[in-house]
Order: C-alpha cells, then structure tokens, then sequence
C-alpha cells in the first residue's frame, strides 16, 4: 500500500533519515518508536509530502509518487494525518470542522457530508457534541474531532503523530481507544507513539528508529520481549 525505499531527507547538512526502507500493507498497524530527533514524524511528513525528500522512492497504491509532478492534494486525500496539536477550526462547530473538508476540497453535497460527519461523529462517540464550539471541549474530545475530520476526506492510510502526546493523562485512553476501533475496522495505520501498551496490543509491527534510520523492525512480541540490537534494549529500557 505504501512503499518507501531508500529515502534520505537532508535539513541543510543535517543528514536526518538515512536510507529508510519502510513499507506498510493494506489494513496494517505500523508503530513507529524511537528518541526524540530520530527522524519519526520527518518520516511520516514525507509519506504524507508536507516535507520534500531529498532522495529515494515513495510508493503509494502501485503509483510512485514525485511530490513536484503529482497532485499533492489528491495525494493528501488519500493519506490523512492526525497531529500532536489538532488545529481545529475555533469558529466552526464540531460537525462544521469535520463536513470542511468533504466539502471544500472533495466537492461533496453538503447534505451527504452532512450524513457522512455525523457517522463519523458517532464513530469516536462524539455525535452529542455536534453543534458545540471546540473551545467546549476537552482535549481527548478534540483529537477524537481531529479523528473524525481527517476519516472523513475517506483517506486510505492515517498517519498519527504523537496523538496522545499534549494531553492530560486521564483523556489518553479514550483517544487510543478510538484509534483500536479504526485499527479494528480495517485502517492502514502508521502510529508514533511513546504508549507501549498500546503498540504491544494494535501493531501489526513495530519499527524501531535510531538516528535516522530503522535498526529493527518485528512484531511486538518480539521487539518488546526479544529485542536483538542493543540500541533497542537501552531505548525500550530506558522508557518501559
Ligand atoms: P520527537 O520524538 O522529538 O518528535 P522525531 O523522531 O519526530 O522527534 P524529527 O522531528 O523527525 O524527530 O526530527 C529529526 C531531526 O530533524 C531533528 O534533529 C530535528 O531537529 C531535525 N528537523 C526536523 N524538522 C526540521 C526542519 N524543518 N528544519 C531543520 N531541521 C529539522
Ligand atoms: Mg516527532
């Protein structure tokens, strides 16, 4: 579903993912884990073109994607990403930010976008709160809104980025478990994430980033209960 080979990203001189080869099959769970600066989320912004690779090949669907010759936007569609911070619109209501989109960019009825948001309201349990203002709402109810936006371009991969990472600990659970549901229902996932728990009960893999590049990849079994490379067993050390 989504191939990446040998994809090199340079900021100036900083030589930031270093040859990564990194694919993903269709309804997969791919957790990305690693320290702080290894090149996680410069990974999934390249998958996803919001960066511009240096070198190496992105695949996706079967068609390998050159961001200048592409369309970015159509691209973007069918790869949805869920961020640290979820940048909801504050002027629009809940069901207004997650039916922009269909309809701005994808040109669909509003009455059919309208139909579509509120399943998807439903979805991550939130359709009481269709008519309220993002500023009433608590921050794992915004993410599950920030969820609800992005399923609703109907991507075929969802890329998270530390979605649990800005929020007060007891709202992490209600977030991840909206994600499991996705993960349940079929979606291509990649997810960097430091919540172990939730690696160890969703990945289908887990990828294990070191200075830009990915030094061991497996199932959670394995990697959180065998792991080979000693620099995994210090990072999984130092956090578990
Ligand atoms: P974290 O866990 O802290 O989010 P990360 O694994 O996501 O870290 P990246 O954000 O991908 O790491 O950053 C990898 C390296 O690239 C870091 O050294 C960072 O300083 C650098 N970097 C990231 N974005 C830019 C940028 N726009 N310009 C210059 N350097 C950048
Ligand atoms: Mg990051």
């Amino acid at each position: 579903m989504i191939r990446v080979e040998k994809l090199n990203k340079y900021f100036g001189n900083l030589h930031v993912l270093k040859d990564v080869n990194f694919s993903v099959r269709e309804s997969d769970v791919v957790v990305l884990i690693g320290a702080s600066g290894s090149g996680k989320s410069t990974l999934l912004r390249c998958m996803n073109f919001l960066e511009v690779k240096t070198s190496g090949s992105i695949t996706i669907e079967g068609t390998q994607v050159e961001p200048k010759k592409a369309n970015l936007n159509k691209i973007r569609e069918k790869v949805g990403m869920v961020f640290q911070h979820f940048n909801l619109f504050p002027h629009k209501t809940v069901l207004q930010n997650v039916i922009e989109g269909p309809i701005q960019v994808k040109k669909v009825p509003k009455s059919t976008a309208v139909k579509e948001g509120k399943e998807l309201l439903d979805k991550v349990g939130l359709l009481e709160k269709k008519d309220v203002y993002p500023s009433k709402l608590s921050g794992g109810q915004k993410q599950r809104v920030a969820i609800a936006r992005s399923l609703a371009m109907k991507p075929d991969v969802m890329l998270f980025d530390e979605p649990t990472s800005a929020l007060d600990p007891e709202l992490v659970g209600e977030v991840l478990a909206t994600m499991k549901t996705l993960a349940n229902d079929g979606m291509t996932m990649v997810v960097v994430t430091h919540e172990m728990g939730f690696a160890r009960e969703v990945a289908d893999f887990v990828c294990y980033m070191h200075d830009g590049r990915i030094v061991e990849s497996g199932q959670p079994e394995r990697i959180f209960d065998h792991p080979q490379e000693q620099r995994t067993q210090e990072f999984l050390g130092s956090i578990l």
